[in-house]
């Protein structure tokens, strides 16, 4: 059996935050040897749009891992894209994760690139070298009518050059693995990596489940409310609840995990502890 991959996710500090914040969590990772680290990108307008490139250069440069820049479509043209390709090259990032991006309030949309597959394409065609990674939803997309609406729309935008899927985090390995049943027989057979988000608050968990359209399923539902007003409780129990949920997907033989560290290195730490184990090559 193959080792499955193992990356982690990090995203720009805030505008307001000390640059210095980015080395604390990555100095915190240190030692876990991801396959590769990627970095988020703010696509509104307050955003800076320089903030991803700088990131993955360091990644690459000052801790010698390879890196995955996000890139979104929703309120960029060509001009746009063309410049973050460009700032890309220039951080020596090969590994693009294509997104449409969500819609923001009072944000007119661009309309160049009304979905993922849009940009996925005209990255293939701008830079036919560089690897071109994509999202998906075990539990389908929150716009979508259906999963099976979602996978269909998938494997356009793995038709238009996506070769390496990153999941949405969800809390039910069922979840992952009626997806991945579906994603395969639909013809999907590029690799697909689980998404893994440790809970570290009970709000944030309820808000964000709200926001994607996630289930909470019943065990994680008692672990909440179990745990909320005792921060600590709750961390450990998310780290374990997060440790179970990779060790079955391991199990499963799935194709890779990918973490979502929120820039807490102490959780994630945590997690590859109990895990490193099962990722030995
Ligand atoms: P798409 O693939 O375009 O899908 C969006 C919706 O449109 C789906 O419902 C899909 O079924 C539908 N659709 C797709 N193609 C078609 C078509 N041809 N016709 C009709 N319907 C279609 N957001 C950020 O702003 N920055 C980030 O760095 C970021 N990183 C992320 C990383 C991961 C791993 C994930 C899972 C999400 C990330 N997001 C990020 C959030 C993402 O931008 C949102 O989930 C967004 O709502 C959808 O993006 P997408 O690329 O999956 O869109």
């Amino acid at each position: 059996m193959t080792t499955p991959m193992f990356s982690l996710e990090v995203f720009p500090p805030k505008r307001n935050a000390p640059v210095g914040t980015i080395y604390d969590t990555l100095d915190g990772l240190e030692g876990l040897h991801p396959d590769f680290i990627s970095v988020t990108y703010g696509h509104g307008t307050q955003s800076d749009r320089t903030a991803t490139a700088r990131i993955a250069n360091t990644i690459r440069t000052e801790y010698g891992i390879p890196t995955v820049a996000h890139l979104t479509a929703l309120y960029s043209d060509h001009e746009v894209i063309d410049q973050a390709l460009d700032m890309f090259d220039k951080a020596g990032v090969t590994a693009v994760l294509a997104l449409r991006g969500d819609e923001l309030p009072d944000h007119e949309r661009v309309g160049v690139f009304p979905h993922a597959s849009d940009l996925v394409a005209y990255i293939r065609e701008r830079r036919p070298d560089m690897k071109v990674f994509g999202a998906c939803y075990p539990e389908g997309h929150y716009e979508s009518a259906s999963l099976d609406d979602d996978i269909a729309n998938l494997k356009v935008k793995v038709d238009a050059g996506v070769t390496h899927l990153i999941s949405q985090l969800f809390y039910d390995n069922d979840d992952f693995y009626r997806f991945l049943d579906k994603a395969r027989a639909a013809g999907i057979d590029v690799p697909i990596e689980a998404g893994i988000m440790p809970v570290r608050g009970a709000k944030s968990v309820r808000r964000m489940a709200e926001r994607n359209a996630s289930r909470i399923p019943a065990r994680l539902a008692r672990l909440l409310d179990r745990w909320e007003g005792n921060a600590e409780a709750l961390r450990a129990a998310g780290i374990n609840y997060a440790s179970e949920q990779i060790t079955d997907l391991v199990s499963h033989g799935v194709d890779g995990i990918h973490l979502y560290t929120m820039n807490h290195p102490g959780s994630t730490r945590r997690i590859w502890s109990n895990v490193e184990p099962l990722f030995t090559r």
